[in-house]
């Protein structure tokens, strides 16, 4: 018998729509909120993703810093399949066994003890803002403020777009979920001046992801790490771009020598599958039973690639990987330095940009696409680099004889 519906369902289905009619279809019913390229995407394997019109691209954004085990690996395959066929989902009242298993690597890998699983680094980011308040009324008397950066980023849902000192998101909104404060990136006596009584917790990333990378110095960490203990407010870092492997360490944490109360992952936990974690010490296990949730908190299938992820990372040393490329991408564009212009080069890893001295950022992210290279332009000046960990050398030749191609033809230096 045929479902109602089932006409509708026809022009979708086996031989598929043109690029043309998908796109007409795409401006009809997807709603509006970021001006997309004319094209769609269809396949992924590697470092390469692949449209509907069979044209391939080379990835060096990797999904926003998110697919770290390339595009479509087959431990994600591998772990769906078998955990869709074992348990899809159970109810988040009750425990399952990856949700364990994948809670236990994350802790044995890390300076945490206790872990809670959330979708997207956003919701994790709203748990630590959460985690932070509970322990400012528990143990401060009610304090509920939290210290945040100027160019910071900390995801889309109210309360972590009024973290986030974006300067365009100021008046958006409005009004803004309080209790954020914003202080310059880097300055301690900033932050020293922004804590009173009714501080709760400072949080920062390391490097700056969105704000196109910028490095917190190793003095400041150590400052605010004193200047957290002196006070008794949680030092929570937002590793959701930084974390697993990204910048040549498991963490970035491990450069700067310090241990935070909190972290919160994401983009690279679940290798493309919508997973976040946020990470704590036993001691701030501080949540009271109805406090914090979610239906999908501990999702067995997140759990299952989560684990394959992470594992996979471990096993075939990708922090290794990140920093040896990484450094390889940065001693070639100390190279070209000079003959384009190029005003500032910062990173570590495989999280990687570089400034111009023109805005013309998004005019270069459009000719690369038309070469079948990704990049990325988080500001008109700044270009990003931010691959898969799996990248190669002869991948990192090609997207530098795509780039300096289109660099020619665009910048003109006298
Ligand atoms: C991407 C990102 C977020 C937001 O993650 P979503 O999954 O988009 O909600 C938060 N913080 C940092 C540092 C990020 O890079």
């Amino acid at each position: 018998m045929r479902g109602k519906g089932a006409e509708i369902m026809e022009g979708w289905g086996e031989a598929g729509m043109e690029t043309g009619q998908l796109l007409a279809a795409a401006e009809r019913h997807v709603l509006f909120t970021t001006k997309r390229p004319e094209v769609v995407m269809e396949r992924g394997e590697g470092l390469y993703l692949q449209d509907t019109e069979g044209k391939s691209y080379l990835d060096f954004v990797g999904g926003w810093a998110v697919v770290c085990l390339g595009h479509s690996p087959d431990v994600i395959k591998r772990a769906l399949e078998e955990q869709a066929g074992t348990l899809v989902n159970a109810s988040p009242a009750f425990y399952n066994k990856p949700m364990i298993a994948f809670a236990k690597l994350l802790t044995d890998i890390s300076t945490f003890d206790k872990v809670f699983f959330a979708s997207s680094g956003a919701e994790a980011n709203e748990g630590a803002i959460k985690l932070a308040r509970k322990h400012g009324s528990r143990n401060l008397g009610g304090a509920y403020e939290i210290i945040t950066t100027r160019n910071g980023f900390h995801g889309r849902t109210l309360a972590t777009m009024s973290a986030t000192g974006k300067e365009q998101w100021e008046h958006l909104y409005e009004p803004k979920v309080p209790g954020f404060i914003q202080v310059p990136y880097n300055d301690i006596e900033a932050a020293k001046q922004a804590v009173h009584a009714n501080t709760c917790a400072i949080m920062l990333e390391l490097i700056q992801g969105e704000g196109g990378v910028h490095l917190a110095e190793m003095d400041y960490v150590t400052e605010l790490r004193k200047l957290c203990d002196e006070k008794g407010i949680l030092l929570i870092i937002d590793e959701i771009q930084t974390g697993l492997g990204r910048t040549g360490k498991m963490f970035a944490y491990e450069h700067y020598g310090i241990e935070a109360d909190i972290m919160t992952l994401g983009k690279g936990i679940g290798g493309g599958f919508p997973l976040s974690a946020v990470l704590t010490k036993a001691k701030y296990d501080l949540f009271e039973a109805g406090d914090q949730g979610g239906t999908y908190s501990g999702q067995p299938l997140a759990m299952a690639v989560g684990q394959a992820v992470v594992s996979e990372i471990i096993r075939k040393n990708l922090a290794a990987n990140a920093a040896e490329q990484g450094n390889y991408i940065l001693a070639r564009l100390r190279e070209i330095r000079e003959k384009y212009g190029i005003q500032r080069i910062a990173g570590k890893g495989l999280l990687l940009a570089f400034d111009l001295a023109q805005p013309i950022g998004r005019e270069l992210v459009n000719a690369c696409m038309e070469e079948g290279l990704l990049i990325n332009s988080p500001n008109p000046y700044t270009i990003r680099l931010i691959p898969p960990l799996i990248v190669t050398r002869e991948q990192i030749d090609t997207m530098f004889r795509i780039l300096c191609k289109v660099m020619d033809q665009h910048i003109h230096i006298d």
